[in-house]
């Protein structure tokens, strides 16, 4: 099974990942002639949908803090998801106040799993909590 062979630091470490691995051809500092390489969908700049798992309070780790629900990578505010993910969570509320973000979008991944009380204090809360309950809602 081919796993994802681009260089993700510059120590030189590879990424790795498993997912959604196709061949794509570089090119580097170091070649002139493109190289086949087997790239996974992030590395090639693709966004995945990406599921959040819930985490169970007991196994977050107290001393780094909880990470953020939607990206999973970065630490999470008050709302339970990072600063980031709360910026384009507010951007699309003022921007496309009548419709939920696209899919596998950070917007709409932030929306499902941000915290509906603190979200409420929000400038563009009721439009955040109004596409929460759309897309956890069912249907
Ligand atoms: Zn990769
Ligand atoms: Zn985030």
């Amino acid at each position: 099974m081919p796993i994802c062979m681009m260089i993700v630091n510059g120590a030189g470490a590879r990424c790795g990942r498993l997912a959604g691995v196709e061949k794509v051809k570089v090119r580097g500092p170091g070649f002139r002639v493109p190289e086949t390489r087997w790239a996974c969908a992030r590395c090639r700049g693709e966004e995945i949908a990406v599921v959040a798992p819930e985490i169970p309070d007991g196994a977050r780790d107290s001393r780094i803090g909880p990470r953020c629900g939607a990206c999973l990578s970065h630490r999470a505010g008050p709302s339970g998801v990072c600063p980031s993910c709360r910026s384009a969570m507010n951007f699309h509320a003022r921007e496309n106040p009548s419709r939920p973000p696209r899919h596998g979008s950070k917007a709409r991944r932030a929306i499902q799993v941000a915290k509906p009380e603190v979200v409420a204090g929000y400038k563009y809360g009721d439009v955040i909590l109004r596409i929460q309950a759309e897309l956890n809602g069912g249907a």
